[in-house]
């Protein structure tokens, strides 16, 4: 493509080019974003369906960009994890929500410890030393294990089957529990939930928006019905309307997440809801 620059003369700048100098720039960024201590989480509430207390939060990292300002992860993470710089940032997030989770264990007495969902990549998982550097956060922070929740989306059980099942095995052998991220949205083969150690099923909100719109309701009753055959814990997420939410409590559902409770927050603002809650 011919652009006019400033004089007038026709310079030649191919898009494909454009958009590599855009990217090797975000990267460099990003590099400089891990030292220079841009990134901070937010913690989004998940509710118990049961009680309606919220019972524990998912950490949710964010950008703070000096020019660009607060940066939704879907722009940076995929690049993060093209780069390898997610095995950073992703024990950063981990360390930093770990710390943050603890703190709020001592707050409310009514609540024995708020849990703590943690996003991991495939790529993290394929990190050797990811299991020493999850038991090191847990142990210099001193989270229990029982009070954190990893988790990944279906896609990382595909992949290198022995190896990630013997990661997996680990994680959980220290008392970490396992939630599949995304759920129904990837494959259509369910047999890997009989091989990996899975504790909870995180519903897409894709299938939770069908609930109030007249779309498909089957498949949710499905997962659902499956979570409780196997005795498994179910998360619906971006649940944003009191329909979505009775429809998925009447069927069952063990917790919830989304909108309708509250969005993501800084962390700040969970030590609040959990102080109203128990006055
Ligand atoms: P996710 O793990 O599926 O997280 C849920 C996303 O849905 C979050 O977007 C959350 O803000 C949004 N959400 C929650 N409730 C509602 C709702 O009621 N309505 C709507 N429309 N949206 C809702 P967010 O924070 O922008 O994160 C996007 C994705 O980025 C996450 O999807 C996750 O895949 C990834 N991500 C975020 N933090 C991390 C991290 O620390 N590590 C890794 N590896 N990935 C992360
Ligand atoms: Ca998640
Ligand atoms: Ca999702
Ligand atoms: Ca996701």
């Amino acid at each position: 493509q011919a652009k006019a620059d400033a004089g007038g003369f026709a310079v030649f700048v191919p898009e494909m080019h454009e958009g590599l100098v855009a990217r090797m720039r975000l990267e460099a960024d990003l590099r400089k974003a891990l030292t220079d201590d841009q990134f901070i989480v937010h913690y989004q509430p998940m509710v118990s369906m049961r009680t309606g207390e919220i019972t524990g939060v998912e950490a949710l990292v964010r950008w703070q960009h000096p020019e660009r300002g607060l940066v939704p992860p879907n722009e940076f993470i995929p690049l993060a994890e093209a780069t390898g710089l997610i095995r950073p940032l992703g024990l950063w997030v981990l360390r930093e929500s770990c710390r943050q989770a603890v703190t709020w264990a001592a707050a409310g007495d009514s609540r024995r410890g708020l849990k703590l969902s943690v996003n991991v990549s495939a790529r993290q998982l394929q990190q050797d030393d990811l299991v020493e550097q999850v038991a090191g956060i847990l142990r210099e922070t001193g989270l229990p294990a029982q009070r954190l929740t990893l988790e990944m989306t279906e896609s990382v059980l595909l992949e290198k089957g022995e190896e990630t099942l013997a990661t997996l095995t680990a994680l959980r052998d220290l008392g970490i529990r396992l939630a599949i991220d995304d759920f129904g949205t990837g494959y259509s083969s369910l047999s890997y939930l009989h091989s990996f150690p899975v504790d909870i099923l995180k519903i897409d909100r894709s299938f939770v928006e069908r609930l109030s719109t007249g779309g498909d309701t089957a498949l949710i009753s499905t997962i659902l019905r499956l979570g409780q055959t196997m005795k498994l814990e179910t998360v619906a997420e971006g649940i944003e309307h009191p329909q979505e939410l009775l429809l998925l409590r009447r069927q069952g559902c063990t917790t919830g997440q989304g909108y309708h409770f509250s969005p993501p927050v800084p962390a700040a603002r969970i030590e609040e809801l959990l102080a109203e809650a128990s006055p």
